[in-house]
């Protein structure tokens, strides 16, 4: 499980400059379920070796009135969800009433706090830490997020405790078979698929020994096939004790994505593309996993709304165009098996193992008929690959003069790859590296 990092402080103390830095992440990348959660702003995020979950609390009003309501409605869900809670404050307005109700709440809270000092960046920090010191959350971190300074150790000593994720055993993933999470913003029909899913005849569902964290985790059986289905949804809680206050929840949805090799996006006929649905489907595309788009509650529409479904989709998922897209009712049943069908085939595209020997040749071929550029004078030479990893597929091309190597030369690759290795489903991933 990715750890968990929430932003808390006051507004203007540089949560959301922070929260850029930890994520790196582009705006599609960023999930604001404004409404649904409250304005928290979830991301996710790589600095070094370590990969987590990044939630900005948005601002916690500096008015004594409002704070307390603030505080409960929105920082207090963040931190309940979060592993590790960074509370901010500002070096260079010193501390003020609303730091000091803050630090009240965490000390309450006993969740894991760290305090972080930002924008020390051309300041006596030492001498600004003065009064941080007495809010009993131990001597603050020094950063300053506008300009990344401390940024790196300071996530390297927050997850220190954090296990790395260890890898799966060659037995468990036997065991687990392809691991499908099934996402979606609320309402677009996972509950229901997931039930009609598991209420196939021909489907055998084993014990449900591993529940992890929220999502529950679902192993079965059909036509000799292994599946775990990370179900987002929670329909198949066992018993109603652990039902949340919340029903859809972002963290359970990055966590079940990260964990899986193929991810069912649901999407909802009747509403067309949504922005959350982009912000979903932009988290796909930075995990790297498989991708199957269901488009659920086919059922009673016209030819004229199905026609604009098709039209809307072709336009604005094209950045997905590796992706089947199936057209669904969940409730009534129609072409759920069908989505097995892609569920394998991006699977199997994601998991591959092919040799050196095969991946070089089809370099070969590719330069052979379409040579890469000049550069500095020189031919661009590529001169062997190999797979680097997989979910997603990593090709390791070996060449020189690899940083002078064209965008669209890239793309070629890629789709040359593509097309030989007949890929579908996966995103694919390659990197150059330099061999002078
Ligand atoms: P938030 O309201 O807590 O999310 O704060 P923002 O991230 O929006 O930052 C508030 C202001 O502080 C912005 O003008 C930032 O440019 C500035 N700021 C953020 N980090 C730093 C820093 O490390 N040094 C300095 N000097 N300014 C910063
Ligand atoms: P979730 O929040 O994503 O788990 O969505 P649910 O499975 O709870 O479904 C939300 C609503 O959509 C419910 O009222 C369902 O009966 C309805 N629904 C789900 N699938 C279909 C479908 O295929 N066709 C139609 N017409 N309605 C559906």
């Amino acid at each position: 499980m990715l750890p968990v990092i929430a932003l808390v402080g006051r507004p203007n103390v540089g949560k959301s400059t922070l929260f850029n830095r930890l994520t790196r992440s582009r705006d599609a990348l960023v999930a604001d379920y404004s409404g649904l959660t409250r304005d928290r702003k979830y991301g996710e995020g790589r600095l070094g070796d370590r990969n987590y979950i990044v939630i900005d609390t948005g601002g916690i009003s500096g008015d004594e009135e409002g704070i307390d309501t603030h505080m409960a409605d929105q920082s207090l869900a963040a931190i309940d969800e979060a592993d590790v809670v960074l509370f901010l404050v500002d070096a260079r307005a010193g501390l003020t009433a609303a730091d000091e109700m803050i630090a009240h709440h965490l000390r309450r809270n006993h969740k894991k706090s760290w305090l972080v000092m930002n924008k020390t960046d051309a300041i006596d920090a030492d001498s600004a830490a003065a009064e941080f010191y007495g809010m009993g959350l131990g001597d603050p971190l020094h950063i300053a997020a506008a300009h990344g300074k401390g940024v790196r150790q300071l996530v390297d000593l927050v997850l220190e405790d954090f296990p790395e994720q260890e890898e799966e055993t060659e037995q468990e993933k036997e065991e687990a078979g392809i691991k499908m999470a099934i996402v979606g913003r609320p309402n677009v029909g996972k509950s229901t698929l997931v039930n009609r899913m598991l209420g196939e005849e021909r489907v055998v569902v084993y014990d449900q020994a591993g529940t992890t964290r929220d999502s529950i985790y679902i192993p079965y059986e059909r036509f000799e096939q292994r599946y775990t289905l990370i179900d987002t949804a929670g329909v198949r809680r066992r018993g109603k004790v652990h039902e949340t206050v919340e029903k859809f929840s972002v963290i359970k949805t990055l966590q079940a994505m990260e964990d899986s090799n193929v991810v069912i996006l649901v999407l909802d006929a009747r509403e067309g593309i949504v922005e959350q649905d982009l912000h979903l489907l932009g988290f796909v595309l930075e995990s790297g996993r498989s991708l199957v788009i269901a488009v659920n509650k086919w059922d009673g529409m016209t030819a004229d709304d199905k026609a604009d479904v098709k039209s809307e989709l072709d336009r604005r998922l094209g950045f997905v165009d590796f992706a089947r897209i199936h057209f669904i009712s969940a409730m009534h049943g129609t072409n759920v098996g069908h989505l097995y069908e892609s569920v394998e085939e991006a699977y199997e595209s994601a998991t591959a193992r092919w040799t050196s020997n095969q991946l070089t040749r089809i370099l070969e071929d590719a330069v052979a008929s379409h040579q890469p550029p000049m550069a500095r004078g020189r031919r661009i030479k590529l001169r062997y690959c190999h797979l680097g990893g997989h979910n997603p597929p990593l090709l390791v091309v070996h060449g020189n003069q690899i940083d002078a190597v064209p965008g669209s030369y890239k793309r070629y690759l890629e789709n040359t790859y593509r097309k030989v290795l007949k890929l579908m489903g996966t995103p694919l991933r390659i990197e150059f590296k330099g061999s002078e």
